[in-house]
């Protein structure tokens, strides 16, 4: 819908909001060696800055929105490291997502986005089925035949092999719809499933779950819950993300909770931001804006109170690496290692570079597999570097990236969620698979 600026600029509001935002940037430089891809390749046109220049520039007609421009914005991860070191306060990743909701090249949104992730029926039926075929070795056989490649192409072929099993049906189930505190409470919560993350990580859900519960809160996972939208959101599908974060809010809404928790980096970044996604609609706009003011991360709730004490040792070393959209995105970063610090025989390892992306950045790996990989590379370097025995990361993406990595390395550690380290200092070790 074409809309009309202070200063009389014609155009959609994401248009003229991107441009907007891209006038806040004094070309100063400081980002670059912030920036995973300036840091692969050493070039301007793949550094924030390049890219803010080429936003700008199609925004003002003067370069056209041509393949070769629009590529070096295909490239950037949109992790927000470039945010974080940015003297201007330049917003970046609302920009990009402005951009690529205007320069769209594509017909459509991906399969995935548009018939999966936002169903979750459909979803726990495709697992069920991954589930099935590979206990029954047809994953197998069809990854002899090339058949992953084939259908879906390079990357999920070259990453097919190296993901974890699908977990059984116990821990892809939703989980109960309340919960109730141990011992006194302390408020109500209402916690995120996500899509993937139900069924790719439903026992760090299920972690989660008994923490709260543990520390005093009722926890309510809402009926109906889908997608947040996050991932459409970050690939420039702003309507279907729009629709998304509307039906995420009338969800919650309807639970009374206090607080509304969120266990994955990508999806409690982009629901924080929803009263900025849905400013203009004057229907939603103050729901929004109560909304985004009521989520936390978990980690960020539980350093914030006061916690029982930790019955188990988790004897470990520990190296955590910051999700983009936790440290970037929410900055979130003393918070996590906090919370990692009050486990009783936790040792927390430096991990250079800790703050830099791992390349899993939504549906980066997939869609821009060779760059995902000479970022994820860098990564496991640092990792080999600090000789942990676990990795700890508050984003599903970035667990399944280090899995793939450590692998590939032959490196033997175990990387989860820093909830599921707590969760193991109140409740034991969880019984082994
Ligand atoms: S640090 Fe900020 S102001 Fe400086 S070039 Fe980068 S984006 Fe622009
Ligand atoms: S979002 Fe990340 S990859 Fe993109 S320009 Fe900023 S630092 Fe570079």
């Amino acid at each position: 819908m074409e809309t009309t600026d202070s200063v009389g600029r014609i155009g959609t509001r994401e248009a003229l909001l991107g441009y907007e935002r891209t006038l806040d940037c004094v070309h100063c430089g400081l980002c670059l060696q912030a920036c995973p891809t300036y840091r692969s390749w050493g070039m301007e046109p793949d550094s924030p800055r390049g890219r803010i220049v080429i936003m700008r520039a199609i925004a003002e007609g003067r370069m056209q929105p041509s393949d070769t421009a629009l590529r070096h914005l295909d490239l950037c991860l949109g992790c927000r490291a470039c945010e974080s070191v940015c003297p201007a306060g330049v917003r970046y990743g609302e920009m990009l997502e402005f951009m690529r909701h205007e320069t769209n090249r594509a017909p459509r949104e991906p399969f995935a986005l548009r018939a999966l992730v936002p169903h979750p029926r459909r979803l726990r039926a495709t697992f069920a089925m991954l589930r099935f075929m590979q206990r029954t070795g047809l994953v197998a056989m069809g990854r002899s035949l090339g058949l992953p490649r084939r259908f879906f192409g390079p990357a999920v072929g070259a990453l097919e092999p190296e993901l974890p099993p699908v977990a059984p049906a116990s821990l892809r189930a939703p989980i109960p719809r309340r919960t109730a505190a141990v011992g006194t409470t302390r408020g109500r919560v209402a916690l995120l499933e996500g899509c993937l993350a139900s069924q790719m990580f439903g026992a760090v859900n299920r972690a989660t779950v008994r923490v709260l519960a543990r520390v005093g809160f009722e926890v309510i996972a809402p009926e109906k819950q889908g997608c947040c939208g996050a991932l459409h959101l970050h690939q420039g599908f702003l309507e279907h993300g729009r629709d998304l974060a509307r039906h995420t809010i009338e969800n919650f809404e309807r639970t009374g909770a206090d607080v509304y928790v969120v266990n994955s980096a990508g999806c409690g970044s982009a629901m924080k931001e929803y009263v900025h996604l849905l400013a203009d609609e004057p229907a939603w706009a103050p729901r929004a804006a109560e909304f985004s003011k009521r989520v936390r991360d978990v980690s960020e709730l539980l350093a914030s109170i006061e916690l029982p004490p930790m019955p188990h040792r988790v004897s470990r070393r520990v190296a955590y690496h910051d999700a983009c959209h936790l440290a970037h995105g929410q900055k979130i970063v003393r918070e996590p290692r906090q919370l990692l610090r009050r486990i009783p025989g936790v040792e927390l390892v430096a991990l250079r570079d800790s703050d830099q992306c791992c390349g899993s950045a939504g549906i980066y790996n997939v869609v821009e597999y060779e760059s995902a990989m000479q970022v994820l590379e860098r990564k496991i370097d640092c990792i080999a570097e600090a000789k942990p025995d676990v990795v700890a990361a508050g984003n599903p993406g970035c667990l399944l990236q280090i899995v793939v990595g450590a692998k590939r390395r032959g490196l033997r550690i175990e990387v989860v969620h820093p909830i599921e380290l707590v969760d193991r200092a109140y409740h034991g070790d969880p019984p082994s698979a």
